[in-house]
């Protein structure tokens, strides 16, 4: 029987179901949605103006929590109890967050080294996903506040180098808060989207999103095509924003206020009193010349121009940055076709013209930096609820995925920048006769070697049915899917064993860490390549090794004593030539022991063939 859905508040027909689209920020979080009437992005406003919900968390001695605005307050009075910047815990342990313990003015917890670092508030333990679950609960009560419907279904949004653990983390928090999640996005892919950039198929366009919020930087380098978008790169720095502008005038400020400075130092709320003063300087600023007010009997004083050089090296920083992905982009400025603002940052009239001048062409600032992301996200979600059905959205992965193979080498099968979805299938053998288990370990990162990248997981494909060596099929699979999250498949094609996982990483890495990984990988490239060719040199030795000893044993009796005596020499020149780790003289002695088993095998094959064709009759 057709069910019709009525508003149980207002008693009217309810409109067909409506799918959220969640920025959840650093600094502020929005929730936003098409409004099935005008067709148009909007993001929900409370009271009718307030579309920025602060990420903010206050939690009393009782437990009781407060979020957003309400909490604000206590940023100032109470620091210890009041949370701020969890999207920066997401996915991370506390060995991760070591460098960063003085950014956070509340309690991590030191945990275990694989597991999600915890926030101590009372005597409470919290996980940043639920944290960060707080500030969605938050979000979907006022949008159904306000649609007056229930809201079940959200796209949430995410930094494009967010790796499977933030994006999982993410995705948790959402199904923590009662979302069903359908789809986790790339923030710079939503806010082309609110950019109606990429919305005609017939688009074709190269874009960098410069997106300069609170306490992050990201530029992201876009590709739209046939109303596909693309990540070509990202680059950034998570802990460089506006927050560090604000601090920045702290700082100069603080040389002018002689002994009162100790003082402040020493007192947490007058410290967070006077960033929120140089914030709300720094804003004043993007439309005026001059600010002034005076604080504990103190006048603090700035103009545009002083602000300007103040974060002139910031800005700078951010530049560095763009740079840096045109690079990875492999692609020339003036192919750009246009530079999108998103984050409350480029409100800054000097940060838009410097960012025009380095891409050398007016920036596009129409859209409320603030929203863009949230905007797109809702237009994503419009597009998953079947209303725009000509949209596909790909995306790319910041680090290489591969496995282990003999030797500790990293074998990749997703290559770094490769779009996803993407689903990659490779073949594997085994190396022991015999052998029934197979480890797969699934590595992250740009070097040769897997002990210098980063373990995502590992499993066992159990019950390879006996065979010779190099005789098993074993195909491994990854699945990169749309919310850049990892499955991996390994079946054996003969016998028909599978074995396959999600690889849900407890961790991720920060995102210095994938810089840092990018940048090993580039530093250590002719390293890890000598290191490769010795890997290599020493399996085939050891093969080697092998399969002559085999030989010997099983015709021993079609050997003269020379041969034999000969051959073990060889093997043991090979042995001590690998353990002196010296490639060349591993491939020379390898060389040396071919040469010496070469006649004789050559010699008792042609007697086996001699054999086995005597014993046929034609
Ligand atoms: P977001 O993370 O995108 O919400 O951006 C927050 C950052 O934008 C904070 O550092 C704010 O101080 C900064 N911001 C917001 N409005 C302005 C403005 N009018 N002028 C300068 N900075 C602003």
């Amino acid at each position: 029987m057709p069910t019709i859905p009525i508003n149980i508040v207002t008693g009217t027909l309810q409109p067909k179901e409506i799918i959220v689209g969640i920025d959840l920020g650093t600094t502020n979080s929005l929730i936003a949605f098409v409004h099935p009437d005008s067709k148009q992005p909007v993001v929900l406003k409370e009271y009718g103006e307030q579309s920025l919900v602060p990420s903010i968390i206050h939690i009393d001695s009782s437990g009781t929590t407060l979020v957003g605005d309400q909490a604000l307050p206590y940023l100032q009075n109470d620091t210890k109890h009041t949370l701020f910047s969890i999207k920066r815990l997401m996915g991370k342990s506390y060995t991760d967050l070591k460098g960063y313990l003085s950014f956070f003015s509340y309690q991590l917890v030191e945990t275990k080294e694989q597991t999600a670092v915890q926030v101590q508030v009372y005597d409470k333990r919290y996980t940043p996903i639920e944290l960060s679950s707080f500030i969605l609960k938050e979000l979907k009560t006022r949008a159904e506040h306000i649609l007056k419907m229930s809201v079940s279904k959200a796209v949430i949004t995410v930094p494009a180098y967010f790796n499977d653990a933030q994006r999982q983390a993410t995705r948790d928090a959402g199904a923590l808060a009662g979302l069903e999640v359908l789809r986790i996005v790339n923030e710079p892919t939503a806010a082309s989207l609110a950019y109606g950039i990429g919305l005609n198929p017939q688009d074709e366009k190269l874009l960098a999103v410069y997106d300069f919020g609170g306490g992050t930087f990201d530029i992201t380098i876009l590709s739209i095509s046939n109303g596909i978008f693309e990540v070509l790169s990202t680059n950034g720095d998570t802990f460089l924003g506006g927050d560090d502008i604000d601090k920045a005038v702290v700082d100069y400020w603080m040389k002018g206020l002689g002994d009162f400075q100790s003082q402040i130092k020493k007192d947490s709320n007058l410290s967070s009193q006077l960033r929120l003063i140089a914030e709300e300087a720094k804003k004043k600023l993007s439309v005026e010349e001059q600010f002034s007010v005076h604080w504990m009997s103190h006048k603090l004083t700035l103009n545009s121009l002083e602000l300007a050089r103040l974060a002139e090296p910031i800005l700078q920083k951010t530049l560095d940055c763009c740079t840096r992905a045109l690079e990875d982009a492999k692609i020339d400025i003036s192919s750009l076709t246009d530079i999108l603002m998103v984050g409350g940052s480029t409100r800054m009239p000097f940060v838009k013209n410097k960012v025009a001048s380095f891409f050398n062409r007016s920036v596009n600032d129409s859209i409320n930096p603030d929203e863009a992301v949230a905007l797109g996200a809702a237009i994503q979600a419009d597009i998953l609820a079947g209303n725009n059905k000509d949209l596909l959205l790909l995306d790319v992965t910041p680090l290489s995925l591969g496995i282990e193979t003999m030797g500790g080498l990293m074998e990749v099968l997703i290559p770094r920048n490769s779009k996803i979805p993407i689903k990659v299938a490779k073949q594997f053998t085994t190396h022991k006769d015999g052998q029934s288990d197979m480890r797969i370990s699934v590595f992250q990162g740009e070097r040769d070697l897997v002990e210098d990248n980063r373990k995502l997981g590992e499993f066992l494909l159990k019950g390879i049915p006996a065979m010779p060596a190099g005789l098993p099929k074993v195909e491994i699979t990854l699945l990169l899917n749309a919310d850049g999250i990892l499955q991996v498949s390994a079946q054996e094609l003969r016998s028909g064993v599978q074995h396959q996982i999600a690889i849900k990483p407890q961790l991720g890495l920060t995102d210095t860490a994938v810089e840092d990984m990018l940048q090993a990988g580039f530093d250590s490239a002719k390293q890890d390549k000598e290191m490769r060719a010795l890997v290599e040199a020493k399996t085939e030795a050891h093969s080697m090794i092998t399969l002559t000893e085999q030989f010997i044993k099983k015709n021993s009796n079609l050997l003269d004593a020379v041969e034999i005596t000969n051959t073990q020499q060889a093997i043991a020149n090979l042995q001590e030539a690998i353990a002196k780790n010296n490639k060349q003289v591993i491939q020379q002695k390898t060389n040396q022991l071919n040469d010496i088993s070469k006649p004789y095998a050559e010699r008792i094959m042609n007697i086996a063939i001699k054999q086995s064709l005597e014993g046929k009759k034609i």
